[in-house]
């Protein structure tokens, strides 16, 4: 489609988790006067209480997942959960996904990923001297298993990924009195394991804030509590309806979230995207990692987010019907992590937290024009990297929205694919 540059024009951007807000970022630069309808507050959606890890791009439909669905899929207190009853209406998307997975797809996936990602891995740095994210720590993620056979899977699919030229090459691998010297917070489970050195981590909870501070420093204008019922492109502008009121635009985002299929449905726009629910809270263990910890066969993330507070993080859970099972789950959590690491009071769990992942079923985000639209546009369902991909979602919206950029620069993550 050709590209008109539409700098200095009024923007809506709709969502206010860490995708909208890495947006409205780059918009407001491109001289755009940017405004941002939430519906509730900043952040309050999966862009707080996560897990916290910069990583490289690694989607999750990958091999193996399918054989993974027989043995664990169904049972309440694996990692990965479906819940039966929702079996119906998620067949369409697990059918895709487990046609995904695969190596082959796999390996697609990621390379697209990591396209996208590798040419805008500067972003963190140059929001750092910003301000923003000058908290992330740079040690890497250390990946520690109980049997030695997961370790070296782990291990060997790494090294195959950097032999693909797609990461950097995972550390030597490392038996249970190396791991210890290196991480002394280990716990007995921990026995085998290695170092990957591209990974970053901190409190994503402060990255939206200091997102939030710069932006309203800098002129954006956000609206809390301010829901959006729809989006339309009447009379050459685009439009943005709330309970009794319309506002109109020369643009809008649509970076809801889960938020984003309902909006994009009422625009003939139909997206895969199912939520998947994951858990966290934080611990004050008496020594705190130097890394983020993969706690191996607990499919559990370890994050230090800062001096006293390690964040846990983990499960997937696809499908309806988890209200109230919050307890349960935060307890199976702690229960599989704790054999992972030392000098830890389990019975201490503070700021218990979940949210819904915008999942899609080839592992892959949505950004783009929405149809043939020359107003309206998304950015979601970035899975289980919405963190680590804001920051270059945001430059590639923003250039697609000042024609700086074409939407062939997209065309991985189009919404009609
Ligand atoms: C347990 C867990 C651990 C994770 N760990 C990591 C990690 O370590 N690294 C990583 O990169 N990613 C991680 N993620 C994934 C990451 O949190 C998400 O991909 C990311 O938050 C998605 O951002 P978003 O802005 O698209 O959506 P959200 O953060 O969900 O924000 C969407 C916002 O839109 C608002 N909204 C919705 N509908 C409307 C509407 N109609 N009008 C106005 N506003 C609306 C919502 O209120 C919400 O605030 C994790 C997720 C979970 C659950």
């Amino acid at each position: 489609m050709t590209q008109q540059r539409t700098n200095g024009h009024r923007v809506a951007v709709v969502g206010g988790g860490v995708i909208a807000l890495c947006s409205a970022f780059y918009l407001q630069r491109r001289g755009h006067q940017v405004t941002i309808f939430e519906e509730a507050t900043v952040g309050s959606g999966a862009s707080r209480g996560n897990g916290g890890q910069i990583v490289t791009a690694d989607p999750l439909p990958a091999p193996g997942m399918v054989r993974d669905a027989l043995h664990h899929w169904f049972s309440p207190s694996s990692a990965f959960y479906v819940h039966p009853r929702s079996l119906f209406e998620l067949a369409p998307f697990l059918g895709r996904f487990a046609l995904n997975s695969n190596s082959r797809a796999y390996l697609d996936a990621f390379n697209k990923l990591d396209q996208f990602n590798r040419v805008r891995a500067v972003l963190f740095d140059e929001l750092a001297e910003a301000g923003i994210g000058n908290h992330f720590e740079a040690t890497g993620n250390l990946r520690a298993f109980q049997v030695r056979e997961t370790a070296l899977s782990d291990w060997q699919a790494a090294r195959r990924l950097a032999s693909l030229g797609l990461t950097q090459a995972p550390g030597e691998f490392l038996g249970p009195a190396d791991l210890r010297a290196l991480e002394p917070s280990l716990g007995p489970a921990a026995q085998w394991g290695f170092l990957r050195s591209d990974v970053r981590f901190g409190d994503p909870s402060k990255f939206v804030d200091q997102l939030h501070q710069h932006l309203s420093e800098n002129g954006v204008t956000i609206n809390e509590d301010s829901a959006v019922t729809a989006v339309a492109e009447k009379k050459g502008s685009a439009v943005v309806s709330q309970q009794g009121n319309e506002a109109g635009f020369d643009q809008v985002l649509i970076a809801a979230g889960l938020g984003s299929t309902k909006l994009l449905r009422r625009l003939g726009a139909r997206i895969r995207m199912v939520p998947g629910k994951g858990y966290s809270f934080t611990v004050l263990p008496e020594v705190m990692p130097t890394y983020t910890v993969l706690l191996g066969e607990a499919h559990v993330g370890a994050t230090p987010l800062d001096a006293t507070r390690l964040r846990i993080a983990g499960t997937m859970e696809l499908g309806a019907g988890a209200n109230g099972a919050m307890q349960s789950r935060i307890d199976r959590i702690a229960e599989a992590a704790a054999p992972f690491l030392g000098g830890v009071d389990w019975a201490d769990i503070r700021e218990q937290w979940s949210a819904a992942r915008p999942m899609t079923p080839d592992g892959l985000p949505y950004v783009g024009r929405v149809g043939r639209s020359e107003r309206i546009f998304a950015a979601t369902g970035h899975n289980m990297l919405g963190l680590s991909l804001a920051p270059a979602t945001g430059q590639a919206i923003a250039d697609l929205m000042s024609g700086t950029a074409d939407d062939s620069s997209l065309a991985a993550f189009a919404l009609n694919r």
